[in-house]
């Protein structure tokens, strides 16, 4: 299968996820045109709000390495639950700055795997073309 690596990736690490208040566990693989591959868990926190998803702490984590949307072959999100989950509208927001209109985003949850896009998943969005404001 063409997204073996990342899959397998992206199921390890979702064992590190913290979460002790969903039991909800998120794991995600960045992979990157260079061979590289950037994990990330799901964190969550007492308060909630600080709680921090998967594909969030992966991809940030790719761009704190310098890596940039143009390195970005795909990323895969996989997650504990009984259905595929697909990125909450946060990480979609962030998804649609971050990576290319037609990046694989690969979601599985072990039994299902389904490959989408963030302009499949966040369709007519807000960017950062619209912050020009011909100043
Ligand atoms: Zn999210």
């Amino acid at each position: 299968m063409k997204y073996e690596i990342e899959l397998e990736k992206a199921f390890a690490v979702m064992e590190n996820a913290y979460v002790p208040y969903s039991n909800y566990k998120v794991g995600a693989c960045v992979k990157l045109k260079d061979g590289n591959y950037i994990v990330g868990a799901n964190v969550e926190n007492a308060a909630y709000s600080p709680t921090m998803c998967g594909e969030r702490n992966a991809i940030f984590q790719a761009y704190s390495q310098g890596y940039r949307k143009d390195d970005v072959e795909s990323i895969t999100i996989v997650t504990s639950g009984k259905r595929i989950g697909t990125p909450c509208g946060v990480c979609r927001q962030v998804l649609v700055e971050l990576i290319h209109q037609d990046t694989p985003i690969v979601l599985s949850n072990k039994t299902e795997t389904r490959i989408t896009n963030i302009a499949n998943l966040l369709p007519d969005s807000f960017n950062e073309e619209d912050l020009d404001y011909g100043i």
